[in-house]
């Protein structure tokens, strides 16, 4: 959708709510106390409706990223627009100027846009090859970080580690960040082991790189191969490029677009590419994005 299409069809409020409808009650709309069908809009506040059947008043931005907020609807979708027609997104400065709220409101709606991003149910839907890896993100590594660790891959700094796993066939990622367990340990087979398992059927081709923590997939069903990145990259078909060339992009990204990014929030960040690399396809990502923007 360009910039022209989406004024033609979102310059009332009225059409945005009417579209948010279509959306989020594909069969029609039903109190949300009774689930009568007897309902009807609040004149002159088109985003209510009341119920005839329990007199109980709803707004259809109930358990939504909108339902708390007090600003207009209009800013709000082309805010959804902006965001999803960057490639990388939008920074809270850019959003502040174009839509002209403060720099606080516009980070706010950043962060609930991109929860909407990860608010999708895990299944064990990837099969057949798939390839985990893990890098760090974000913080400063440590003072005299080369003297002491000759890791250059960030195993071991103050930066958040985060896991990905991709399908290798249906292009699809899954990527969360991974914070020490309770005896400060990080990136310890088990919880490698944990996060594979949210998506990757059982008995899956694992590719992995030497890294000693996968050595618990011995232990797996899985049929694990690896890659000695200190002698080669790719060794025919075992390697693990794609979640290699993922992490490029997340961190171009990051460091791009947004400069820094606190732990605290770094699973959102996460979530914004997972939502744009797995969706790259979808025609309608905007209303995809309406769709996930509910029951949160
Ligand atoms: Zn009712």
């Amino acid at each position: 959708m360009n910039y022209l299409q989406f004024q033609k069809l979102f310059s009332a409020e009225e059409a945005i709510i009417a579209h948010y409808i279509s959306i989020r009650y594909k069969e029609g709309i039903k109190c949300n106390h009774c689930n009568s069908d007897k309902v009807y809009q609040v004149k002159d506040r088109p985003k209510f409706f009341y119920c005839s059947h329990c007199i109980n008043h709803f707004s259809v931005f109930k358990d939504t990223i909108f339902e708390h907020s007090s600003t207009d609807m209009r800013k709000w979708f082309y805010a959804i627009h902006l965001f999803l027609n960057g490639k990388k997104g939008i920074s809270g400065c850019q959003l502040q100027r174009e839509i002209d709220v403060t720099y606080k409101t516009a980070w706010r709606m950043l962060q609930q846009i991109r929860k909407a991003m990860g608010n999708k149910e895990v299944q064990q839907s990837f099969e057949a090859i798939v390839e985990i890896d893990e890098t760090y993100v974000g913080g400063k590594p440590k003072k005299n970080f080369n003297k002491d660790n000759k890791n250059k891959r960030g195993r071991g700094t103050k930066k958040s580690p985060v896991v990905g796993v991709i399908d290798r066939q249906n292009k699809q990622v899954h990527a969360k960040v991974a914070l020490p367990n309770k005896e400060g340990k990080k990136l310890t087979g088990k919880q490698l082991l944990s996060i594979l398992n949210e998506v990757v059927k059982q008995s899956s081709i694992v590719m992995t790189d030497e890294f000693k923590s996968y050595n618990i997939l011995s232990k797996t069903e899985h049929i694990h191969l690896k890659v000695d990145h200190t002698k080669e990259y790719v060794n025919g078909l075992i390697h693990t490029n794609n979640i290699e060339s993922f992490w490029a992009t997340l961190k171009r990204g990051i460091y791009g677009i947004y400069h820094s990014v606190s732990t605290k929030y770094l699973q959102n960040y996460v979530n914004e590419f997972c939502f744009r690399y797995n969706n790259r396809d979808v025609e309608s990502m905007f209303d995809l994005l309406l769709l996930q923007s509910i029951n949160i």
